[in-house]
């Protein structure tokens, strides 16, 4: 392998949401690095607060930041609470980046999502479809706060050089994610569903939408491992999709669910539930190029997450 371009070694490695999904896969992929790991008292550093970021990064002078701290949820929780979605996303990731730049940090990983790409973008979603189309409504308010944060970490590259970058991941699941009844995303909702189903031996299980979406999945620890690729071996100008490449329709995906936690009944579709976007597949060629690529399948990357289920790793399951 060649010589990084950034040095991880010895590096004061900030990850912001460290807490959450993605913080804590980034937390668990850089103890391999030989970095030190440096995270925020989630009570004593409220992210939205300029004054409590900048006094943070005053006392503890990191090389790097990881933001992946976020305001998150699925369709049903973006679609009702707009200004979280909005004002947290947005204070969040400017408060962090103005800090980064006033303290001097050496490199900075912006997480955005591909909810930022138009509603009828084509697929798959290249890098270069930001802002040419209306957005899907049910999840604008999330999308134009990382625009926002796309555009300022573009802004303090193009302005002040500072290495700063940006990553869109595809729909994410894992460990730690996220169970809650009603915030949840679509691989944690319909894993709690079928094993609830399981449990109480229903008949059926109750899946939104009319199944047809198709969506793009990468599991967690592979994101992980893309950002720390990108930290050492990227620094251009444009930001950078991170996905597998593939995607499937809901019916398909919960189908591997069922499989996954050995639901053998009937899956029902409820069309009063909306679908969302038609499709969400990034065209992740120039991650390809770079030479990263995803390790785990989905089938293997849904009994994973099954097991931390189990295991009660999830957050908020019995939410
Ligand atoms: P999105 O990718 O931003 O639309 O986020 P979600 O992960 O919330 O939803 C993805 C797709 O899965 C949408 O078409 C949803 O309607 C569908 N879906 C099916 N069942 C569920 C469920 O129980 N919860 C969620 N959140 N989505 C579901």
């Amino acid at each position: 392998m060649t010589q990084p371009l950034f040095d991880l070694a010895g590096a004061r490695v900030f990850v912001a949401g460290d807490r959450g999904m993605v913080g804590s896969a980034i937390v668990r992929r850089l103890a391999s690095e030989k970095c030190r790991i440096l995270t925020a008292e989630r009570d004593l550093v409220d992210l939205r607060r300029q004054a409590a970021v900048d006094d943070w990064f005053s006392k503890n002078d990191p090389d790097v930041l990881v933001i992946a701290a976020a305001k998150v949820g699925g369709i049903h929780a973006n679609n009702t609470m707009p200004i979280e979605f909005l004002y947290d996303n947005l204070m969040i990731e400017a408060n962090l980046i103005h800090a980064a730049a006033a303290a001097g940090v050496r490199k900075l990983l912006f997480l955005g999502s591909s909810c930022i790409y138009p509603r009828e973008a084509p697929q798959p979603m290249r890098e270069d479809a930001l802002l040419t189309g209306p957005l899907e409504p049910t999840n604008e308010w999330y999308a134009v706060a990382k625009i926002a944060g796309i555009k300022l970490v573009e802004a303090y590259r193009r302005q002040n050089g500072a290495d700063f970058v940006s990553v869109m991941p595809t729909n994410l699941f894992g460990p730690r994610d996220n169970y809650h009844s009603k915030h949840s995303h679509v691989p944690a909702a319909l894993i709690r569903r079928f094993h609830e189903a399981m449990a109480a031996r229903a008949p059926h299980v109750v899946v939104w939408g009319s199944g047809a979406p198709r969506r793009e999945f990468l599991y967690v620890d592979d994101l992980a491992d893309a950002c720390i690729f990108v930290l050492k071996n990227y620094s251009g100008d444009g930001f950078l999709n991170i996905g597998t490449g593939t995607d499937v329709t809901i019916a398909e995906f919960a189908r591997l669910v069922a499989t996954a936690t050995g639901f053998k009944g009937e899956i029902v579709f409820d069309t009063s539930r909306p679908d969302g976007a038609p499709r969400k597949l990034l065209d992740v060629s120039k991650l390809h190029a770079l030479g990263w690529r995803h390790k785990t399948e989905l089938h293997e990357a849904l009994a994973l997450t099954y097991r931390d289920f189990l295991a009660g790793g999830g957050r908020n399951q019995a939410e």
